[in-house]
């Protein structure tokens, strides 16, 4: 395409109609329930909104009673047989799944761009580590072969423990992450023998479409996996359903708190992953160097919207200017642009509301004496999206409201401590409990402050997700884990059956 303009704005709004235009969902009007595309039964659409733009290029349909109840259905009429299966089949399907997941990894990182303005380089890897996923469960069929047998204490008797699909499946999702946190719930449900209705969340409902294709393509029966689109009332409607066995959710934490006691009410086991303010701690021996490489992806990653990130670097006054230096030159260095263009590393935030968030915020920071040292309450860096400077605040104290609620937006801030401990203290004083990580020199000593640290996940000079390892919060941050064995079980109910030792 040749550009017509010379503006860097329009340049990038033509970009980005051209790439929607390309696209094979835009304007949906359905839902996908019983492997077909379904009509909407409400004349109620959501509009889809490119955040870099503010330009609707697509919507979907709000579920209503009627979608849900038709959704519950497909799901219950097809969860028996799949059920039946025996597991290392239900295991072919996912591998096949993951292999037609990556043949799409182009348009469904196109689409999600476009959805929540993460940037093509974030997203041009979610159709990968989707695959990983389904593959790292399929693995995990084995160990529902056969039943676990165990003997008696007393002797003369012993008990199967047979392992049974906890039955149709409820999978909530945000939209920072709108394909890796439906198939970390997905992947297990499949494997464990569930049926499921997936709701993605408001902003992102087009991408996730990609996977259901990906699941006919590799032979996933009709109905396993139902998909229905809309805001919170629809999620409500699903959570409370009579016909859904299970709920498992990704999201904040006050939404997280109401699914909680719905489910609770209904004696309904959920999962909950929630929000977060972790902390990476820096030891006096910490490489900063080596630490700015991974900064932005442990501190910032996805434009800041990222559950388990390190928002809040904490270090003894030694190191305290030195790590102010590094930080602020590592953020202002990292371009903020257009999210479709490879080179960018930040791009908007996922909606314009959110944008409103992440300000307000900010100017709490300015109001309670924090120091910007790159960003702060500026301008929108380009004009007519959802885009918020990324932010580094230095002389935060702990009581400042940046330094105890999650922003989700690219803003970090930096707090001295007077020791080691009192650093550690400072990263256990908050109501949540999801990641961290330490930085150290002496990896053995880092791993032993890691191991004081209040939370689901830590690392030592480094955070990923292990696929093969539990990922869960504790305390307000969430209830439950997702990957690995463990998160299979969430999809598993045991039953034990005694006999006497023949
Ligand atoms: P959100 O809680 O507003 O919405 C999440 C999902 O829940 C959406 O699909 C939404 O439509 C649905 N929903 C809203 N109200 C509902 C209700 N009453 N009943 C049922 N469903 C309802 O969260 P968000 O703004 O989409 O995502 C950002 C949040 O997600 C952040 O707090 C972030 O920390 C958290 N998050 C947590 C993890 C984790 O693994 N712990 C991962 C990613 C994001």
């Amino acid at each position: 395409m040749t550009l017509l303009t010379d503006d860097p704005v329009a340049a990038m709004r033509d970009r980005h109609r051209e790439a929607a235009a390309g696209l094979p969902y835009t304007r949906v009007s359905g839902h996908r329930i019983g492997g077909v595309e379904t009509t909407a039964t409400s004349p109620v659409t959501s509009p889809v909104v490119d955040p870099a733009t503010g330009e609707e290029w697509g919507s979907v349909p709000e579920a209503d009673e009627a979608v849900v109840d038709a959704a519950v259905a497909a799901a219950r009429a097809a969860q028996p047989q799949w059920a039946a299966r025996a597991p290392s089949e239900r295991a072919d399907l996912l591998r096949r799944m993951a292999d037609a997941v990556e043949r799409r990894a182009d348009v469904l990182s196109i689409t999600n761009t476009l959805e929540n303005g993460s940037p093509v380089s974030e997203t041009a890897g979610a159709a990968a580590n989707a695959a990983s996923i389904l593959r790292v469960f399929a693995s995990l069929a084995s160990h529902l072969e056969a039943g676990d047998v165990r003997a008696f204490p007393t002797g003369g008797a012993e008990t199967v423990v047979a392992q049974d699909p906890i039955g149709v499946a409820a999978l909530i999702a945000p939209w920072n992450f709108p394909i890796n946190l439906v198939v970390i719930k997905l992947a297990p449900a499949l494997v464990a023998g569930c049926a499921v209705v997936i709701k993605p969340a408001g902003p992102t409902p087009l991408s996730i479409r990609f996977l259901l294709d990906a699941a006919d393509e590799a032979g996933i029966p009709p109905g396993v996996i139902n998909l229905i689109t809309g805001e919170g009332a629809t999620g409500e409607l699903l959570v409370r359903h009579p016909g859904i066995d299970k709920v498992a959710f990704t999201g904040s934490t006050p939404v997280g708190r109401r699914i909680a006691a719905a489910c609770g009410e209904l004696l309904r086991p959920v999962t909950l992953e929630l929000g977060g303010k972790s902390t990476a701690l820096v030891l006096p021996d910490a490489d900063l160097d080596a630490m700015s490489k991974v900064l932005i992806r442990s501190s910032m990653r996805n434009t800041g919207q990222t559950c388990y990130i390190s928002t809040r670097l904490v270090t003894t006054p030694d190191r305290y200017d030195e790590l102010v230096d590094m930080v602020t030159a590592t953020v202002a260095a990292a371009p903020v642009g257009d999210p479709l263009d490879p080179s960018t590393v930040f791009g908007p935030v996922a909606t314009f509301a959110q944008r409103d968030r992440v300000l307000g915020y900010i100017r709490a920071g300015v109001a309670e004496g924090a120091r910007a040292t790159v960003g702060g309450d500026v301008p929108e860096p380009i004009p007519g999206g959802a885009f918020v400077a990324p932010t580094v605040f230095a002389d935060v104290t702990p009581d400042m409201t940046i330094a105890r609620e999650e922003i989700f937006g690219p803003v970090i801030t930096l707090l001295r401590a007077d020791s080691i401990d009192a650093a550690v203290d400072i990263a256990n004083d908050t109501p949540f409990g999801l990641g961290g990580i330490v930085f150290g020199g002496d990896e053995d000593a880092a791993f032993r402050i890691a191991r004081r640290m209040d939370t689901g996940s830590v690392g030592v000079n480094m955070f990923a997700s292990n696929h093969y390892a539990p990922f869960g919060g504790r305390h307000d941050s969430g209830l439950g884990v997702e990957y690995g064995l463990e998160g299979l079980a969430a999809y598993l109910t045991p039953q034990s059956v005694h006999r006497r030792v023949r």
